[in-house]
C-alpha cells in the first residue's frame, strides 16, 4: 500500500505519521517512511534548495524542481519499495503541488493546473492508494507552526495564502473521493489516529 499525508501548516503532520508509524509497528506491517519534498539522496538536496528562507524561486521553477525531486524520489525510493511488497508511508505527494504551486501560489488558475496535469500525466506513474488530508482550521494551524523555531520558505507566507491551499486540499479531496480521505485534525493526537486507522483499515 502506498499512502500519503497530506495538510497545511500546523495541521500536526509530523505527529501524526509518528504515531501511524509506531501503530504499524505494533501490528508487524513493514513500510518505508518518507517524505516530499525528499525521500531520496537527490531530492533531498532539491529539499534544501526548495525550502532555503533565503532563495527566491519563480513558481515554474519551485513547480519543476518539486517533480524533479518527486521522480527522484519514485524511481529511487517508492517504486522500489512498493515492488518489494513493503508499505509506503509518505509525508506529503502529488496533491500539495495541487494544493501549494497551484492554489496557494497561483490561485488555482487554469495555465497553472494545467501544467501540473500535463507533468504528473508523464511524471508521476504510480498514486497512492489511500491519502490522509489532515484538514484543520488555517488560524489554528499557523498559530501552532508559529511555535516551531525555524521558519522555512513557505512558513513565512501569509493567511490567505494558506487559506488557498486549505481550499486547494477541499477540491481535490472532493474530486477523488475514493482516494483521498478528511481527517479532522483539531482533536487529540490519538484521535487523529483513531480516525486514520479506522479509514486504513488497519
Ligand atoms: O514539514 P512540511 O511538510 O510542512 O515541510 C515541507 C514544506 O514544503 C512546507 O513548508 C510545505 O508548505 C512546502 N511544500 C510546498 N509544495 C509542495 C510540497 C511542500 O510548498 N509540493
Ligand atoms: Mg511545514
Amino acid at each position: 500500500k502506498f499512502i500519503s499525508l497530506e495538510g497545511s501548516e500546523g495541521v500536526g503532520k509530523t505527529t501524526a505519521i509518528n504515531e501511524l508509524c509506531q501503530y504499524l509497528d505494533a501490528k508487524g506491517i513493514r513500510y518505508v517512511r518518507t517524505r516530499e519534498p525528499g525521500g531520496s539522496a537527490f531530492a533531498e538536496k532539491l529539499r534544501a534548495l526548495l525550502l532555503d528562507p533565503d532563495t527566491a524561486i519563480n513558481v515554474d521553477t519551485e513547480l519543476l524542481l518539486m517533480f524533479a525531486a518527486r521522480a527522484d524520489h519514485l524511481h529511487q525510493t517508492i517504486l522500489p519499495a512498493l515492488d518489494a511488497g513493503v508499505w509506503v508511508v509518505c509525508d506529503r505527494f502529488l496533491d500539495s503541488t495541487l494544493a501549494y504551486q497551484g492554489y496557494g501560489r497561483e490561485h488555482g488558475d487554469d495555465a497553472i493546473l494545467k501544467k501540473i496535469a500535463a507533468l504528473s500525466e508523464h511524471f508521476v506513474p504510480r498514486l497512492p492508494d489511500m491519502t490522509l488530508w489532515l484538514d484543520l482550521d488555517v488560524q489554528i494551524g499557523m498559530e501552532r507552526a508559529a511555535k516551531r523555531s525555524a521558519k522555512d520558505r513557505f512558513e513565512a507566507l501569509e493567511i490567505a495564502f494558506f487559506e488557498r491551499v486549505r481550499a486547494g486540499f477541499a477540491t481535490q479531496a472532493a474530486a477523488n473521493p475514493d482516494r483521498i480521505h478528511r481527517i479532522d485534525a483539531s482533536g487529540a493526537p490519538d484521535d487523529v489516529l483513531a480516525q486514520m486507522v479506522a479509514v486504513l483499515g488497519v
